[in-house]
């Protein structure tokens, strides 16, 4: 169970979380939405441990990862693929995963790494920055997956791609979910984030104005919060 418990955060002089708690079972699926500029990428930060909240906790079953660095929250099992993908663009495919992997299991992560996107299979001697915008996303996944991860926090994965390529993420997630990992999704495709998520949360102007399952979550109230935003 990875959970943030009435987490306040912001910067110089802004705050932008405003006592924001949410909880990603093991095992489960939550997308969290809101309009642009309502604090997703901002409480994603915090979940991995890239902005120490001003107060509220992160807990990793029920240990207190607060003040932790990022390779900690790593170490404990938490994985945070960024906006904007992560990866390193002048390393080859092969070095971005490599530099992932503990060591002594490169080999096992370079066929992890291709069972879950072959197509990086056949890119491993080109470099990160060469790669169309769908494969740098599908190999930050994959630079994520080789970590065997309990959690991972995903910040828009679907943003700029074709839906093709959006359908062949979200087939992989959906197997990522499938063996018990558990996603934090921040998606700007509603529809496509209520399919997957077991849980809903609704932020806006930093504070949760929804949290349900997808079944509960009514469209004219999502509407709403939409429109009413920024
Ligand atoms: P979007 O969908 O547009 O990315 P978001 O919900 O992810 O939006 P955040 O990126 O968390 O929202 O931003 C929340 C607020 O914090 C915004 O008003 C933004 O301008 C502000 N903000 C974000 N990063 C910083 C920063 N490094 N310094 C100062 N303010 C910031």
């Amino acid at each position: 169970m990875f959970e943030l418990e009435n987490v306040h955060a912001g910067y110089a002089g802004a705050t932008v979380l405003r006592g924001v708690s949410l909880r990603v079972p093991a095992g489960s699926v939550v997308a969290l939405l809101g309009p642009n500029g309502a604090g997703k990428t901002t409480l994603l930060r915090v979940a991995s441990g890239l902005l120490r909240p001003t107060a509220g906790r992160v807990l990793v079953d029920g240990r207190d990862f607060t003040a932790a660095p990022p390779h900690r929250l790593v170490a404990a099992g938490v994985c945070h693929v960024p906006e904007g993908r992560g990866v390193f663009p002048s390393l080859s495919v092969r070095d971005n995963i490599e530099v992932q992997a503990r060591p002594g299991t490169e080999a096992e992560a370079f066929d992890r790494a291709v069972a879950a996107f072959p197509r990086l299979g056949e890119r491993m001697h080109q470099q990160a920055g060469t790669l169309s915008g769908g494969e740098q996303q599908m190999l930050a996944l994959a630079r994520a997956y080789v970590q065997r991860p309990a959690v991972v926090l995903l910040d828009e994965v679907s943003m700029g791609l074709a839906p093709k390529v959006v359908d062949e993420i979200f087939a992989f997630l959906a197997r990522l979910a499938a063996e018990g990992t558990s996603l934090l999704l921040v998606e700007q495709y509603v529809a496509r984030a209520l399919g997957s998520a077991d849980y809903v949360y609704l932020l806006n102007r930093g504070e949760l104005a929804f949290v349900g399952e997808p079944t509960e979550l009514d469209a004219t109230a999502l509407a709403a919060q939409y429109v009413g935003a920024s």
